[in-house]
Order: structure tokens, then C-alpha cells, then sequence
């Protein structure tokens, strides 16, 4: 018989790179979690530096609220939010964060620096963690709003850098979900530098079909052939709402490539409400071909559980049913009006 082992506290830091496996899989993931952050904070620009796809430097600069002097050391420490203080706020949670998961998680696996200052501060002060390991505190010049600096991601955890994949792919996922962000808040400018060379700029905009992002992110055959959706509140108290563009059936893919949704502003994956999207389309797509649609969904966020998984992909309806319905329903409606004028010539 082996000797009974000891069951033993882990340390801080493990703990956090435990958690950075499930936030944090790849640069993509930090981009993600890092501009999350920033839009919590009310930022109306992001900029967003990145060298060698994100693995040597991710760089998020923006212009939100900061953070106080005396709450920077909290915002590197596990379990530490600003963003709900119990269950009930867990409940009905409007922001994208609310684990306080991330900055620790992302600070155990990388050389990491924040810099933050609010409007009333009279510096910014800076805090750098390398590996897990938080140094003092440091006054700084920095302009109202937070910059995080994130180095050499996994530098200190071999196994996982070992899975990174070359810059140009690490760069595409990264890019993939910046998209999603353009098109879920066209009203945050975003600016994107790679290897100190500018490589994109989205400036605010008022309406996704008449701006440059819809066109970026789906092309301009999709808007061409897109027709606008907008189903209010159903009037039973949910607060549900369905907005946004489908394409005509004449317009379809071979795969899932164009399929955009939001719900309550974060893109996430749900096969109820693909299902859904796929079944209003039944009767006027062949077999093997795809929908294209960005589909902002809204409802009561009491109705919603975010806290499904820690990097957030998925949520879960509190009535399943009744959005599947409502999903169905009011897009099996925006196609018939349309069918009387249009023929399903072009399908194939
Ligand atoms: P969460 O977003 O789940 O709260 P994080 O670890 O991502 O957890 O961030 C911890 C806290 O640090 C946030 O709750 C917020 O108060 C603060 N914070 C992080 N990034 C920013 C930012 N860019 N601007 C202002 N505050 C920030
Ligand atoms: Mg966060």
C-alpha cells in the first residue's frame, strides 16, 4: 500500500494558474478578457497593441473609469470585484466580468503590469505581478483610464506554452474575436497595432448598416441582401427583445462561418437558439447550407444565467422554450413578408 499523502493548503499563485487553464487559453482569451474589462469600465476607446500574435505583447489601453489608488492591489487578487458584492447582484449581473477571475489568472501566467488612474486621482498608480508574484505599488503618469500589460504569456508554465500556435494563428483568433466585439459595441472606437504596425481601426458608430463594421465583419453581399429584424418586448415582462439583420435565402454559406449572436450584449454560443434560426429557415434553404445573421438578443438579465462557465461562452434561459418560440416566431415572420417578393431562385 502507498503511504497516505498529505492533503495540503496550495499556495496563491497555483491556485491562480489552476484557474488561468480555464480563462485563459490563449492570447485570444486575455484580448478577450482584458477589453471586457475596459467596456465594464465605460471606456468609449480601445486600443489594443499586440506583438508576435499576442504571445510576447498584449498591450489593452483605455479611457474608462480606472480604478481607485487604494484598489489596485484588489483588482491582481483572487475573488475580487467591483462588479457584484452578493447573490442577488450574481443574479441579475449586467456586466461582462463579475468572477474577478481574470487579472489574477492572467497575472500567474505572464509577466503582467496595470496601470490605472480615475478622474479625481492626481497620478495613476502602476502594479506589476511577474509569474503570480505582486510587487508594490508604484505612482506614474497615465491619462485618466487603465492600461494592462500582459508579457510573455505562459513564459512560466512550459506545458502551455508549448500549445501555442504560430503568431499568424494565434493573430486570427484574436482577430475573429475583436470582430464579434465591433459588431456587439459599434460604439467603442477600437484601434489594433500588430508588431508596432497599426492594423486596424474601427471608429465609433451610431448604426452597424450604415457603418464600415457589418460590411467588414460579413461583406458587402450580407448587407445587400440582409433584411433588418426588430421584435420588441412581447409585453409579458421578460423585457425580451430580438434585433438585428438575417440574410435573404438566396444568400447562404456552406458552413456556420456568418452566425453572430449577442445576448445581452456578450457573443455567445447556443444551439437552442441556432436551432431555432435554422428551423425559420426550414422551408426556404436546401439541405447542407447556412443561415447568415447577426442576432442581438435582450432580455432581463434575471432571465439569464451567465455563470455557466468561467470564460463565459454560453449562458443558460431561465425559459428555454419561450426564446426558442420567440427566436422562431419572429424570423419565420421577417422571411414570409419577404417571400411574397422575392423567389427562392438562387437557393442552390
Ligand atoms: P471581474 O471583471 O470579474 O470583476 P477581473 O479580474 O477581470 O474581474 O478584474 C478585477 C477588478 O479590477 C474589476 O472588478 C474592476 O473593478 C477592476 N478592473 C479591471 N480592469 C479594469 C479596467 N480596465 N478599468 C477599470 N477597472 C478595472
Ligand atoms: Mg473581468
Amino acid at each position: 500500500m502507498k503511504p497516505a499523502v498529505p492533503i495540503r493548503q496550495l499556495p496563491d499563485v497555483l491556485i491562480n494558474q489552476i484557474a488561468a487553464g480555464e480563462v485563459v487559453d490563449r492570447p485570444a482569451s486575455v484580448v478577450k478578457e482584458l477589453v471586457e474589462n475596459a467596456l465594464d469600465a465605460g471606456a468609449g476607446r480601445v486600443d489594443i497593441d499586440l506583438e508576435e500574435g499576442g504571445t510576447r505583447l498584449i498591450r489593452i489601453r483605455d479611457d474608462g473609469l480606472g480604478i481607485e489608488p487604494d484598489e489596485v492591489p484588489l483588482a491582481v487578487r483572487r475573488h475580487a470585484t467591483s462588479k457584484i458584492a452578493s447573490l442577488d447582484d450574481l443574479e441579475g449581473v449586467a456586466t461582462l466580468g463579475f468572477r474577478g477571475e481574470a487579472l489574477p489568472s492572467i497575472a500567474s501566467v505572464s509577466r503582467f503590469a496595470l496601470v490605472s488612474r480615475t478622474r479625481e486621482a492626481a497620478h495613476a498608480t502602476a502594479i506589476e505581478v511577474d509569474g503570480g508574484l505582486v510587487g508594490e505599488l508604484a505612482p506614474r503618469a497615465h491619462p485618466h483610464g487603465t492600461t494592462v500589460e500582459v508579457r510573455d504569456l505562459f513564459y512560466n508554465v512550459p506545458a502551455r506554452r508549448k500549445f501555442l500556435k504560430a503568431e499568424r494563428t494565434e493573430l486570427s483568433h484574436i482577430e475573429d474575436w475583436l470582430r464579434q466585439l465591433a459588431l456587439a459595441r459599434p460604439d467603442v472606437e477600437l484601434r489594433v497595432s500588430h508588431n508596432g504596425k497599426p492594423s486596424r481601426r474601427w471608429k465609433g458608430e451610431r448604426d452597424l448598416l450604415s457603418g464600415e463594421r457589418l460590411h467588414e465583419a460579413l461583406g458587402p453581399d450580407f448587407v445587400r441582401h440582409s433584411l433588418r429584424v426588430e421584435q420588441g418586448d412581447v409585453g409579458d415582462g421578460r423585457g425580451l427583445r430580438l434585433h438585428g439583420w438575417i440574410a435573404e435565402p438566396s444568400y447562404n454559406r456552406a458552413s456556420t462561418d456568418q452566425q453572430f449572436l449577442f445576448v445581452n450584449g456578450r457573443a455567445v454560443r447556443d444551439r437552442s437558439v441556432a436551432h431555432a434560426v435554422r428551423q425559420a429557415y426550414a422551408d426556404v434553404l436546401f439541405h447542407g447550407r447556412h443561415p447568415a445573421y447577426v442576432l442581438f438578443l435582450s432580455l432581463d438579465p434575471r432571465r439569464v444565467d451567465v455563470n455557466v462557465h468561467p470564460a463565459k461562452h454560453e449562458v443558460r434561459f431561465r425559459d428555454g422554450r419561450l426564446i426558442y418560440d420567440f427566436v422562431y416566431r419572429t424570423l419565420q415572420g421577417v422571411l414570409a413578408e419577404t417571400r411574397a417578393g422575392s423567389s427562392l431562385a438562387g437557393v442552390a
